[in-house]
């Protein structure tokens, strides 16, 4: 995925081309603005790569988006956010309309830290997996109702062991609809590779999965080394080489941080996520999970779930623990406050 302004013609192309050196087979592009689409028509004259879009909140731009593009991406959970009073199925008949007409693919992308609140609320709050399954298996049944068949679907989640869950089960239940592997949020290497590794070893070597995307948290120029991670953990499944474990545990400190894309909002966000790790070290075998993230679209519900959340924004960083707001503190301000917030949390479990 693109982590330039989109509406940056000349940066987009450049990393989109980047991107299919490496080897990537498909670029996903986020377009949040009319002036997105327009930059997107350009991009797709200069490119001959297969481009997919990311459609947020903003799916209405659908229809705009839909000539140059090869693939459409929607969230269910982010079908909720505008147009309450339409039910979610009008809305993807609409996707799947437009997707017929310009002989688009579609992703059902499903992600941890966006599920479908209505179906967060069937369940247990300790279960996060079967609200995922239960939005992708009712978006799928959907869209075959109505005749839809070009598309396949992701669930992804930051902890490679609920990637690996869901994945199983949803392909136990629909194994005929094609799967895009990947785990969001995995962070900075090596770790993020790590779990990416983790989940992908897993899933592959039993057949599991049909597409690959690999999210590190990386400046956006070195992003084709998300490809050439890929590329290595593939290699390694095909030759036996596979390393890891199905009952692995996150016991220590857990930093999770997004691979970033055009919305980030101040480009310090990568340094911001790379101090973290840095400050943190002390803690590191504390079991407690540090959420760092790029922007206000995904930052304030993908925190949620963490102990401590930083979502940054153009001046200030928010900081919350679990789903509470804390307050916005400056750049410069929040490895301090992150830290005494820290420190009072492995001061609480210590003393439980
Ligand atoms: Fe992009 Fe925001 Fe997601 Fe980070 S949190 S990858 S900046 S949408």
């Amino acid at each position: 995925m693109t982590a330039t302004h989109t509406k940056d013609i000349d940066a987009t192309v450049e990393q989109i081309s980047a991107l299919v050196e490496a080897g990537a087979d498909v670029v996903r592009v986020a377009v949040d603005s009319s002036k997105d689409a327009e930059a997107l028509a350009e991009i797709s004259r200069q490119v001959s790569a297969n481009l997919a879009v990311d459609l947020q909140e903003n799916y209405r731009l659908a229809e705009v988006i839909a000539p140059f593009v090869s693939k459409l991406r929607y969230n269910p959970g982010h079908l909720y956010h505008h147009e309450r009073e339409k039910p979610w199925q009008e809305k993807v008949q609409y996707l799947a309309d437009v997707a017929k007409e310009h002989d688009c693919a579609m992703r059902v992308g499903v992600n941890c830290g966006s599920v479908d609140p209505a179906k967060k609320e069937r369940y247990d709050v300790d279960d996060s997996i079967s609200p995922m399954l239960e939005s992708a298996l009712d978006h799928c049944g959907f869209l075959d109702d109505i005749g839809f068949t070009r598309y396949c679907v992701s669930l992804k989640d930051s902890d490679p062991k609920k990637v690996i869950e869901v994945n199983t089960r949803f392909a136990s239940s629909r194994p005929d609809i094609p799967l895009h592997l990947g785990v969001t949020e995995a962070g900075m290497p090596p770790d993020g590779v790590i779990k990416t590794r983790i989940a992908f070893e897993q899933l592959i070597s039993k057949g599991i999965g049909d597409t690959i995307r690999v999210s590190l948290t990386v400046p956006s120029s070195r992003k084709p080394e998300e490809i050439e991670a890929g590329r290595q953990i593939l290699t390694d499944i095909a030759a036996g080489r596979v390393r890891s474990v199905v009952d692995f545990g996150l016991e220590s400190l857990n930093i999770i941080s997004c691979p970033s894309c055009s919305r980030v909002e101040n480009e310090a966000f990568i340094d911001l996520a790379q101090q973290v790790k840095e400050m943190t070290k002390y803690a590191q075998d504390h079991a407690v999970t540090i959420a760092v993230m790029g922007c206000r679209v995904n930052g304030p519900g993908e925190t949620d779930d963490a102990d401590l959340g930083l979502w940054c924004g153009p001046k200030f960083v928010n900081l919350k623990k679990g789903p509470k707001e804390l307050g916005a503190y400056s750049y410069d301000a929040i490895l301090d406050r992150l830290r005494e917030e820290l420190d009072a949390i492995i001061e609480e479990k210590t003393t439980a």
